[in-house]
C-alpha cells in the first residue's frame, strides 16, 4: 500500500515536471516571435520624490500579451529569455522603446528620467555600452536621463568583470541603479566597490514593518543611511501603504516607488499624470491596478 502511494507521488511529480518543461518550451517558441508579432509592450511605473510625491522618473517594465497564453508575467518569461539567449534581442527592444519614450517626454518639457532593467547576460554581451551610446544618440537623449538597473544576481558573478562592465556603461554618462538591494546575498563590502549611483531597497525590506513589528524600520533606516554615506541616491521599492511610506520617509529616503503612487501603466497614462503635475496639482492620481 505504502509502495503504491510512493509510486503515485513519483508519477504526480513526473507529470508536473513534464508540464513545466512543456510550458517552458512553448514560451520559448512563442517568445521568439513576440517582437515581430507586436506582442510586447512597455509600461512605466512612476518614481516619486519624497515627501513631495512629485514624479521624477519612471521604470520601464516589460509586458507580453499573447493571443492564446494571455498576459505572461516577466518573472516567468524573463528567465526563459535568459536561458534561450533571446534576452539580448528583447533587451535591445526595451532599450530602444525606452529611449524613444524618454525623448518624447523630454521634448514635451517633462523633467523625468527613465530606468531600464538589465539582465546580467546583456551586461556581459560584447559592447553593450556601445549599444547604449548608440540608442542615446539615435533618440537624442542626454545620457544622465537614462538609468540602467542591475540586480544582485549580477553581483553574484565575477566582481572584477562586473566592475569593469559597469564602469564602461557609466562612462557613457548613464546612471546605474542596484536593484532589489537587501533581497539577496551581496555583501556590504561589494556594495562599496561597485560603481553605482542609486540604491534600490527591495520591497521585502520595505514591506516588513507590517509583518514583523518593530524589526524592519531599523533595517530600512540602516540601508538608507548606508546608501547616503556611500554617496548614493536611495530609492525604496514596493511602497504600498501610508505606513510604509512613513517609515521610508522617516529614514530619510528621498525617492520612492510602489502601488501607493501607482503601478506600471502605458506611457500615455503616465503622460496624463505628468501633465497634471505640471499644471500644479499636488500629487499624482494613483493608477488602476488592472493596467499593471
Ligand atoms: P523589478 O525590476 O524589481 O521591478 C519591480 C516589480 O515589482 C515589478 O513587477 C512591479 O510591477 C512590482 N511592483 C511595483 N510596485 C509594487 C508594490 O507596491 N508592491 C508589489 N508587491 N509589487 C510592486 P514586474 O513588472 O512583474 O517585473 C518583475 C521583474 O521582472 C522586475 O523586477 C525585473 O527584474 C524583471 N523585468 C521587468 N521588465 C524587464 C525588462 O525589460 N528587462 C529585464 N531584464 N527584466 C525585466
Ligand atoms: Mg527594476
Ligand atoms: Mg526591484
Ligand atoms: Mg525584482
Amino acid at each position: 500500500y505504502a509502495k503504491q502511494r510512493g509510486k503515485n507521488r513519483v508519477e504526480r511529480y513526473q507529470k508536473r515536471y513534464d508540464e513545466l518543461l512543456r510550458r517552458h518550451s512553448v514560451l520559448e517558441t512563442e517568445l521568439r516571435h513576440a517582437i515581430a508579432r507586436d506582442q510586447l509592450r512597455l509600461v512605466f511605473q512612476p518614481v516619486v520624490a519624497l515627501p513631495s510625491m512629485r514624479i521624477v522618473g519612471a521604470e520601464a517594465l516589460l509586458r507580453w500579451y499573447h493571443p492564446e497564453l494571455g498576459a505572461v508575467r516577466p518573472d516567468e518569461f524573463i528567465p526563459v529569455a535568459e536561458e534561450s539567449g533571446l534576452i539580448n534581442r528583447l533587451g535591445a527592444w526595451v532599450l530602444q522603446q525606452s529611449c524613444r519614450q524618454l525623448a518624447q517626454w523630454l521634448v514635451a518639457g517633462h523633467d523625468v528620467w527613465v530606468s531600464v532593467n538589465l539582465s546580467p547576460k546583456e551586461l556581459h554581451a560584447a559592447d553593450y555600452a556601445g549599444q547604449v551610446a548608440d540608442a542615446l544618440e539615435e533618440y537624442g537623449v542626454p545620457a544622465q536621463r537614462l538609468v540602467l538597473e542591475v540586480t544582485e544576481h549580477a553581483v553574484a558573478t565575477d566582481m572584477d568583470e562586473l566592475i569593469a562592465r559597469l564602469g564602461e556603461l557609466r562612462a557613457t554618462g548613464v546612471r546605474i541603479a542596484l536593484d532589489d538591494f537587501g533581497a539577496g546575498y551581496s555583501s556590504l563590502g561589494q556594495l562599496r566597490s561597485l560603481p553605482v549611483d542609486i540604491l534600490k531597497i527591495d520591497h521585502a525590506l520595505v514591506a516588513e514593518p507590517e509583518s514583523r513589528t518593530g524589526m524592519a524600520a531599523p533595517l530600512v533606516d540602516v540601508v538608507v543611511r548606508l546608501g547616503h554615506r556611500l554617496g548614493l541616491e536611495v530609492l525604496a521599492e514596493g511602497i504600498g501603504t501610508p505606513a510604509q511610506r512613513a517609515v521610508v520617509e522617516e529614514a530619510g529616503c528621498r525617492l520612492g516607488q510602489g502601488s501607493l503612487f501607482g503601478w506600471g501603466v502605458p506611457a500615455e497614462h503616465l503622460e496624463v499624470q505628468l501633465r497634471t503635475l505640471r499644471s500644479g496639482a499636488a500629487r499624482p492620481a494613483p493608477a488602476p491596478r488592472a493596467a499593471a
